[in-house]
């Protein structure tokens, strides 16, 4: 899901051929008829297949939507693992910056390294409401 496609020329009312599409977005076709089957919208079942720009646009937009998931409130980002994830028993050290925030960290609930977070310390109730967080003196 990460690679990148540009979805600005694509044109509302022009119908494209999968090979087109994929010119057009800068992914192999491949990538299209991955697209197709994850319900992008055809213009109907005959082949060639055709795709109205507008309908391309609409699905590209909304897989977007979806690739950007909040993180949730708990998570952290681990430099391990790459990924977000809930701290190891949800347990978490704060350690403030200044008065408005400061840094979360704790270790990974996959591989065990160290993951951060920026919080602002107005977060820090409803963080509480999921972490067991510990207050470290500042730095
Ligand atoms: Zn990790």
């Amino acid at each position: 899901m990460a690679k990148r496609y540009s979805i600005r020329r694509i044109k509302k009312n022009q119908a494209y051929t999968v090979a087109e599409l994929a010119e057009e977005t800068g992914v192999t076709e491949q990538t299209v008829r991955r697209w197709l089957k994850l319900g992008m919208v055809a213009i109907d079942a005959q082949r060639p297949t055709y795709i109205l720009g507008e309908a391309a646009t609409e699905f590209l937009k909304a897989q977007r939507v979806k690739a950007k998931r909040p993180m949730k409130l708990y998570e952290l980002l681990c430099l391990s693992c790459k990924k977000r994830r809930a701290p190891l028993g949800m347990l978490a050290d704060y350690t403030p910056r200044n008065p408005l925030g400061g840094r979360l960290s704790a270790l990974c609930c996959e591989c065990g390294q160290e993951c951060f977070r920026n919080v602002s310390a107005s977060q820090l109730p409803d963080l509480r409401q999921h972490l067991d967080i510990a207050t470290r003196g500042s730095e």
